[in-house]
């Protein structure tokens, strides 16, 4: 379930988000608008004046412990599963030849636009590059 961004309203998908925007006013659509634009403006900023940027831990601050992911795209956004346990299952008895299913524990999600998951691709790529001068090149595993 998503959210239309100027009231709130539950929407199922981009169609219906498209055509529920109708029912707002224009200038509703253009305030809306406008506001998007100056976040993205404010983004590209960040980017740039990166030296002008701290972190700090929210009150409801906590860590997850991750080893794999699971990455989807919807209409609307990125969603990235974290995962961290997994079960192997036993093979199915009417199907011995074939491999033994092996279950993920989904542990939290995160969503996001898809200009925020390009944001980590490449800081992620940054980061593991400069890791791997130092370092050698990270086995993947298979
Ligand atoms: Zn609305």
């Amino acid at each position: 379930m998503n959210f239309c961004p100027i009231c709130g309203k539950g929407i199922a998908n981009a169609k219906e988000q498209f055509d529920h925007f109708h029912e707002h006013t224009p200038e509703e659509i253009q305030q809306y608008e406008a506001k998007v634009k100056e976040r993205e403006k404010e983004f590209r900023d960040a980017q740039i004046n990166r030296e002008n940027i701290f972190f700090k831990r929210g009150p409801n601050f906590s860590k997850i412990y991750a080893t794999e992911w699971a990455i989807s795209l919807t209409d609307l956004d990125v969603r990235i599963d974290i995962l961290n346990e997994r079960r192997n299952h036993p093979p199915n008895p009417l199907f011995p030849n074939k491999n033994p299913p092996v279950e993920f524990i989904i542990e939290n999600q995160i969503i996001s636009p898809i200009i925020s998951a390009k944001t980590l691709h490449i800081r992620l790529g940054e980061l593991i590059q400069m890791y791997e001068n130092k370092n050698g090149e990270i086995p993947i595993r298979p």
